[in-house]
């Protein structure tokens, strides 16, 4: 199989320690030619390398493998095994605690590639980011070092355990509690909706530490990693979903389950900041996600124009149908340049609130359109599933729900939009 995504960065001269990897400001150092200033799009030669590889790896063992997943629900164990060996998953871990270290932008090139390949398998790949994340921005290096590590050791699993049956967008309507009791927590509550939920390790949670309905959401909430094997911890039956159906999806039931107060994440109260602010690292990648599936609705359509004749000719030849290839690409390449400009930022260390969600949210509607599309390209075909679009029809759905809804991202967008006009007005 391929070269894994150490090596890469092994041969890699320019690769420097416990930084990261390749962004693209380090492009210009690369290409000499270029001046090390302004907008430059290029790849560096490792980032080419990653994509690459992941390109590869979704072409021969996540599509051969898609159908079968989707259709029977198999959680994709053995391309995760492969996948973990590759290093295509996991990639963000710091170098210190056995990762690679690499910036949101490098996961983001490799996510959208493996998304090629199949939204419901990199959707189980990706929930791992999703379930580090507030490890890795609020978690210190004991909690670092112990559930970080290893992940890196094994192919293993974690969950972001937020949502409940009675809040998804409404975060600070979550009905978990924890109760300190001497050096332990006792939380007790139902989680919905938990992608990885039965395959995890271990789980992010976020519970009401302050009972006082009144309290402020940024006081109330407390962020635990919580051991899968802790007693009073259940996962329900897995959900059958409408699409993405090889990632596992479950409520969580937790009654009586004691924490050590070593697992709580910064401090009593720091939760709520914790559970959102991991989306500011989380949501390029899940726009690169849809990118991913939107892309490949494209390559399905355009291959399919250029075979299928009607009228005595290929129906791309049709003006009524280049054009809808041609807008599915106008899409594709906007929304990428959405996710790149988010994840840039985020690497450059500023806020980047408001690029994640208008990527997520372009991001998310292209890959609906563009999926829809190629169904419409295929005719009849497209809406069988013996072809590869109706598939991607159902997957793309759920980009418009999870880690924030399209409503949602709105939300933030036009708050983020109007405290910029009003700070320069
Ligand atoms: C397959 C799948 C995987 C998931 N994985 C995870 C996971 O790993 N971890 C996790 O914690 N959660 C997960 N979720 C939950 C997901 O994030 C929520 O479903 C989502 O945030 C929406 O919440 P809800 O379902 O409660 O819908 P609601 O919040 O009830 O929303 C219903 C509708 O009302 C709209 N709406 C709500 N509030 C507003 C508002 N203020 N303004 C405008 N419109 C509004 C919404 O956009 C939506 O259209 C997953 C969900 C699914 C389906």
């Amino acid at each position: 199989m391929a070269v894994s995504i150490s090596k890469v960065l092994r041969a890699s001269a320019r690769f420097q320690p416990i930084r990261c990897a390749s962004t693209l400001p380090n492009t210009a150092e690369i290409n000499e030619s270029k001046p090390a200033y302004g907008l430059c799009f290029d790849l560096s030669p490792e980032q080419r390398e990653f994509q690459e590889l992941a390109r590869k790896f979704a072409r021969e063992e996540i599509a051969p493998v898609a159908a079968h997943h989707d259709r029977t629900g198999e959680y994709p164990w053995e391309v995760i095994k492969k996948a973990h060996a590759l290093g295509l998953m996991n990639g963000h871990i710091p170098q210190e605690f056995g990762g690679l270290g690499l910036s949101v932008l490098d996961g983001c090139l490799i996510g959208e590639e493996l998304a090629w390949g199949c939204t419901g398998i990199a959707t189980a790949l990706e929930a791992n980011g999703l379930g580090q994340m507030p490890v890795l921005i609020a978690g210190n290096t004991e909690q670092k070092k112990k559930y970080l590590g290893r992940m890196i050791d094994e192919p293993l699993m974690c969950a972001y355990c937020v949502t409940e049956p009675g809040a998804g967008s409404d975060v600070a309507g979550i009905k978990t509690r924890a109760e300190k009791k001497g050096d332990h927590y006792v939380l007790n509550g139902q989680k919905m909706w938990i992608t990885n939920g039965g395959m995890a390790n271990w789980y992010f949670v976020l519970a009401r530490t302050n009972p006082d309905p009144k309290a402020p959401a940024n006081q109330a909430f407390t962020g635990f990693i919580v051991e899968r094997d802790t007693p009073g911890l259940t996962p329900g039956r897995k959900e059958m979903n409408m699409g993405q159906r090889a990632s596992d999806t479950r409520g969580i039931t937790f009654e009586d389950v004691v924490v050590p107060k070593e697992n709580v994440l910064i401090g009593e109260g720091a939760g709520f900041k914790i559970a959102m602010g991991a989306f500011d690292k989380t949501r390029p990648p899940v726009a690169a996600g849809a990118v991913g599936l939107a892309q490949r609705a494209l390559d399905e359509a355009t291959k399919y124009a250029t075979e299928r004749k009607t009228f005595g000719t290929e129906i791309y030849k049709h003006q009524a149908v280049a054009f809808i290839l041609a807008d599915m690409a106008i899409g594709i390449e906007t929304s990428r340049l959405a996710w790149m400009k988010s994840a840039y930022e985020i690497d450059q260390g500023r806020r980047n609130t408001y690029y994640a969600s208008i990527a997520k949210a372009l991001a998310a509607d292209v890959a609906n359109k563009c999926a829809t599309d190629a169904v419409q390209v295929f005719g009849g075909n497209g809406f069988n599933s013996d072809y590869p679009v109706e598939k991607l029809m159902r997957d793309a759905k759920i980009y418009q729900i999870y880690e924030g809804t399209a409503q949602i991202q709105r939300v933030i967008i036009s708050r983020e939009h109007l405290q910029m006009y009003k700070q320069s007005h």
